[in-house]
């Protein structure tokens, strides 16, 4: 089964602690025919996160091996021996089920993501208000250290020019209008056969 061409897909990016989590959770709460793409990882969980669930937690070695063998549609080293990448298996899992996948990538999977799905995938950037904004809010959320945030927050600089080259950006300023805007786009995209 070829998952390239027509497949419709959802992709959602944004700089790491814009919010996306908390709006891929929005979208998912909706009822919406979409499904999380559970992403390969060779990072550590992080809190409660489990194995299949938020992702799936593999050595890196084995994440190389499984690059090598052609099995992610694309792969990323985001971090410094942390490696992300979309299995292939996880979207002909998804597809076959009648869902549409979600995609939560980093900025550079997003465009990637973007060139193989073409017309079939909507590309949508979330935007934090401001840097500092962001910054705040990884510190808030305390599940990075500071020099991990300091990271991120690096990135962020670099991923925001980037977006718009995406189809369509939204701010996260207020949740609760992101939430709102957020569903109606893509409410608008998957009545679109
Ligand atoms: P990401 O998945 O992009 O890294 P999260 O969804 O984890 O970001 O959000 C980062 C932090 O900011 C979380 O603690 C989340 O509750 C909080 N947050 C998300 N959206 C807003 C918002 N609009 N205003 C204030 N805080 C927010
Ligand atoms: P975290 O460690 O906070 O879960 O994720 C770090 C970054 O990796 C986030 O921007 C997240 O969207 C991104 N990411 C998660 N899965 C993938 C993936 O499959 N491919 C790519 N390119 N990035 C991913």
């Amino acid at each position: 089964m070829s998952i390239e061409g027509k497949t419709r897909v959802l992709i959602l990016s944004a700089p790491s602690g814009a919010g996306k989590s908390t709006l891929v959770n929005h979208l998912l709460s909706r009822g919406l025919p979409l499904e999380f793409s559970v992403s390969a990882t060779s990072r550590k969980p992080r809190g409660g996160e489990k194995h299949g669930r938020e992702y799936y937690f593999i050595a890196a070695d084995e994440f190389r091996r499984r690059i090598e063998a052609g099995e992610f549609i694309e792969w990323e080293e985001v971090y410094r021996d942390h490696y992300y990448g979309t299995l292939k298996s996880e979207i002909v899992r998804i597809t076959m089920a009648g869902m549409i996948p979600l995609f939560d990538v980093d900025v550079k999977g997003g465009l990637n993501l973007k060139k193989i799905f073409g017309s079939s995938a909507l590309a949508i950037f979330i935007m934090p208000p401001s840097v500092e904004e962001l910054k705040q809010r990884l510190i808030r959320r305390a599940t990075d250290s500071e020099e991990k945030i300091a990271m991120r927050v690096e990135k962020a600089c670099m991923e925001i020019e980037l977006a718009d080259r995406f189809d369509m950006v939204i701010v996260n300023d207020d949740l609760s209008r992101a939430c709102n805007e957020i569903e109606t786009v893509v409410s608008g995209f998957l009545r679109n056969e």
